[in-house]
């Protein structure tokens, strides 16, 4: 169990943490460990198979172009987005590429990488098989879970489900709400307070602090380049990016007594970031990539328009919303294969409302209320991207998240303290919904929007 906000917030890349971030890793690390068996100069052979959601989407993700980069060793966070289509250009023309960089190997990107429609394996909807080949003996054969957020889990071979391990240790452990107030009111910290001493046992506090300005930086050089870059996005609905227009539009703005005028900033910074994601650049997930927007777009909210609100207390901003994360991740879920999107924008606006309210002065209970409402609200969301896109409906669909946590933020930082629904009982219904929500709404696009569109 973590409870680190560094295991919430990773830098990566787009367009999908799943199933780009995730197989990525899994792909590296399944090279890595033919190197450390000391076979990697003799394999002749990869093949790779992707299963469940990463085989009916994970050409609309990315999957991919993730996998083929992750067997030639490169990260999501350090991977040069700029080179990624001419790279990958490359070797599907060559139909070779080189595995960490040093072994040359054929590779057909159509027999060696096999997208399984819909088979799934049993422990997630998102897994990936990887064999690999010395001549005609098969060397080795590891299968991986992307469960999530960029996470990504081994199948020990054990018949058991796998559970990610962590050996840290944590001075304030959490994976509920209510542990969460409780941890805050025994010590008389604040959720962020807390989150920064729990990152402070793995590192100094210098290197928290940058380590969190950076996931801040990069949110907002992704909102730049965002705001400044037109056309069309890839993948082939020719879906038109909007935020450059609408930037220039809000700068050309002279009438200053529109009161709802923030959200259209709101608005911007949501659709500027899950542009910059759909068309594979760096982004932070947040928890997810799909739901990257809303968190760093209600930053922004509270940058700009909350008098007061600087820098430091945006780390105050991620410290609460990763603390959120935290508790999705341990009791609940954030992958939209397993339980919709109510598990990817719904947790993203619940945590970007608790890091709102935060900012306004709530309580632990009042935050921790502000998740509440707005993940109530999101409950029963389906995930139906169309063409298996992270596009329509997932652009939009943050930038509504994100006026959602403004409200959320606003309702509970104006109430008593006391919530019918618990956080706790919330998470709850969220899974039990996720489980009894048909397959064809999880991330297969199979259903909703994803059929009921016809693709031209
Ligand atoms: S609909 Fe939601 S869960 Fe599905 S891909 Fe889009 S953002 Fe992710």
């Amino acid at each position: 169990m973590t409870c680190s906000l560094f295991d919430v917030f990773k830098i990566g890349i787009g367009p999908s943490s799943s199933h780009t971030v995730g197989p990525m890793l899994a792909a590296r690390s399944f090279v890595l460990g033919l190197q450390e068996s000391g076979r990697l100069a003799e394999v002749s052979r990869v093949k790779v198979q992707l299963f469940g959601s990463l085989g009916a989407t994970g050409w609309g993700h990315g999957t991919g172009t993730a996998v083929v980069l992750g067997l030639e060793g490169e990260r999501p966070d350090t991977v040069d987005v700029d080179t990624v289509p001419s790279r990958v250009h490359e070797i599907r023309s060559r139909n070779e590429l080189t595995l960490l960089g040093v072994r040359h190997i054929a590779f057909d990107t159509t027999a060696d990488l096999v997208r399984h429609m819909t088979k799934r394996l049993r422990f997630h909807p998102n897994a990936l098989e990887f064999t690999a080949w010395v001549g005609k003996t098969k060397i080795a054969d590891e299968i991986y879970y992307s469960i999530g957020g960029g996470a990504i889990v081994a199948d020990d071979g054990s018949g058991q489900p796998p559970i990610p391990a962590d050996e840290r240790q944590w001075p304030y452990r959490f994976s509920r709400g209510s542990t969460l107030i409780d941890l805050c009111n025994e010590n008389q910290l604040t959720i962020p307070g807390l989150m920064f001493a729990n990152e402070c046992a793995q590192q100094s506090a210098d290197e928290v602090i940058v380590g969190i300005d950076r996931i801040w930086s990069v949110m907002t050089d992704c909102i730049d380049i965002g705001c400044r870059t037109d056309g069309t996005l890839p993948g082939g609905l020719f879906v038109t990016r909007r935020a450059s227009a609408l930037h220039k539009r809000l700068q050309r703005r002279t009438e200053t007594n529109d009161p709802l005028a923030a959200l259209d900033w709101v608005t911007l910074w949501a659709l500027a970031t899950n542009e910059q994601n759909a068309a594979g650049g760096r982004i932070v997930t947040a928890p997810t990539n799909g739901a990257a927007g809303v968190v760093p777009a209600v930053g922004m909210y509270a940058h700009t328009f909350i008098p007061g609100v600087g820098d430091e207390m945006i780390r105050d901003y991620l410290l609460t919303c990763g603390a959120l994360g935290v508790v999705f991740k341990g009791s609940g879920s954030i992958s939209g294969a397993e339980v919709g999107c109510q598990g990817e924008v719904g947790c993203a606006s619940a945590m970007a409302a608790a890091g709102l309210a935060q900012l306004l002065g709530g309580t632990p209970q009042q935050v921790v209320n502000a998740a509440e409402i707005a993940l109530e609200h999101h409950l029963g969301l389906t995930c139906d991207p169309i063409g298996g896109l992270v596009q329509i409906p997932c652009i939009e669909r943050n930038a509504i998240a994100a006026v959602k946590s403004i409200t959320a933020a606003r309702m509970a930082i104006n109430d008593d303290g006391y919530q019918y629904v618990t956080l706790d009982n919330c998470v709850r219904t969220m899974m039990q919904t996720g489980l009894d929500m048909n397959a064809k709404y999880k991330e297969t696009a199979r259903g909703g929007l994803a059929v009921s569109i016809v693709e031209c």
